[in-house]
């Protein structure tokens, strides 16, 4: 990993993030941050800049996922996780952090450590560059009731208010950025419908207090209509799934459009039905346990929240053996191809609205003056083919923070550089 004080990206087309249509242009980036933008000719050019040609490619924002799990470990059921050695499970969690950045993730919003400390202590040493890994907002344990954990193993269980702000106030001690609440069931557990709804108005409440009082912020499993519902009363930021919202919620959900999140994580339900025979949970069964039918309806529900202007956010619970960790991307084709999203409302979403979703609006997310130096340098045109996000070989240059994570792939005499340039790299 370099660090450059200046770096020039030219030769490239601008995908910069905001929805507005890519131009030709160069992007200058001093320090961590993006200093000019500007069409060909009229960024300046300081002398001894690195210049990086892009041959054509795009330069665009980092990807945010807006769904994580580092700890999660490619297996075919979550519950081993509960027995891994902690060490070995920090390491894993380090393997998977570098691996997002590889894909071009430069943001992840963590939504549930299968221990308690793995997230927190992985963020901590991304920020400080011990190891390499997207921005990332550190979760701890799930919190379900008894007898409403999805994964007992990996849960922190609590019952009425006064445990709820116990433990609230113990994973905040422990410097999480989120709280993670399990509001529904899920069908893979073959005990708990995904329609059930668990947790009281009470006991949710006083999970947002407590955490919004201290600045943290809550996000929830919850696919049944109810518990969205039981999210948008409580003030929970973060909705995950939202597969059976109904009328009600949806209508609530519009109203509270710019507070509120929604990550469906629907690659989690695809290859659930298409992917996972393999490991024993077949075409056949995955359908008659529901997957198939809440597949349907919950495309409707996003299309029909896209339409109303709600922010649904790709990203979702990679990291099973039938969601390897690495293919992040293919989100991005099931928001065109199921969710109506364009290729840029769907690249907005995972840029633009995943710096909002870091609480970062500012800083993150846009190819902008000012804005922090989270840059893709892609081979092609995700616009015309939205699926190339998913292949990490196009992703030619991954800069997080000004930082080269991966560097131009080779350094080019450019024959007569300008100015004192030092061309890094032709495509
Ligand atoms: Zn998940």
């Amino acid at each position: 990993m370099n660090s450059d004080d200046q770096v020039l990206f030219t030769n490239v087309t601008v995908l910069d993030g905001t929805g507005a249509d890519p131009y030709r242009g160069e992007v200058l980036v001093e320090g961590e941050r993006i200093a000019a933008v500007g069409r060909t000719g009229i960024t300046r050019r300081p002398s001894g800049v690195h210049v990086v040609d892009g041959g054509g490619g795009t330069v665009m924002p980092g990807l945010c996922d807006a769904h994580a799990h580092f700890t999660w470990n490619n297996g075919a059921s979550l519950d081993a996780l509960a027995d891994m050695g902690v060490e070995e499970h920090t390491l894993l969690a380090a393997r998977s952090a570098k691996t997002y950045l590889d894909c071009g993730y430069t943001s992840c919003v963590g939504a549930a450590s299968a221990k308690q400390r793995i997230d927190v202590v992985i963020r901590d040493a991304i920020n400080a560059g011990d190891i390499p890994g997207p921005r990332y907002l550190a979760n701890a344990k799930e919190i379900a009731s008894t007898g409403g954990a999805l994964v007992p193993g990996i849960t922190n269980f609590v019952d009425g208010p006064d445990e709820m702000r116990r433990t609230v106030r113990t994973l905040i001690g422990l410097g999480v950025d989120l709280i993670k609440l399990i509001l529904s069931g899920e069908e893979i557990t073959g005990s708990q419908r995904a329609e059930d709804t668990y947790f009281t108005d009470a006991e949710v409440e006083m999970a947002v207090r407590e955490a919004h009082n201290r600045g943290v912020r809550v996000c929830a499993h919850a696919r049944s209509a109810e518990s969205v519902k039981m999210c948008l009363r409580a003030g929970v930021d973060i909705i995950y799934h939202a597969s059976f919202i109904d009328e009600e919620g949806m209508d609530e959900l519009e109203r509270q459009k710019d507070r509120v999140f929604v990550a469906p994580g629907i690659n989690w339900i695809i290859a659930t039905l298409e992917d996972a025979g393999p490991w024993g949970f077949t075409p056949d069964l995955a359908e008659q346990v529901g997957y198939k039918r809440e597949l349907e309806i919950a495309v409707e529900g996003m299309r029909e929240a896209h339409r109303r202007g709600i922010r649904v956010l790709p990203g979702g619970d990679y990291g099973f053996a039938w969601t390897p960790h690495g293919t992040y991307a293919r989100d991005l084709v099931h928001f065109v191809k199921l969710f109506g999203f364009t290729p840029m409302e769907a690249i907005v979403a995972a840029t633009r609205q995943g710096g909002e979703i870091m609480g970062q609006p500012n800083d993150l997310g846009l190819v902008s003056p000012g804005y922090l130096a989270d840059l893709l340098l892609v081979e092609g045109d995700p616009l015309a083919d939205i699926a190339l996000l998913q292949d990490a070989d196009r992703i030619k240059v991954v800069m997080k923070g000004g930082r080269f994570h991966k560097a131009p792939a080779a350094t080019v005499s450019s024959g007569a550089p300008a100015f004192g340039d030092e061309v890094l790299v032709t495509l």
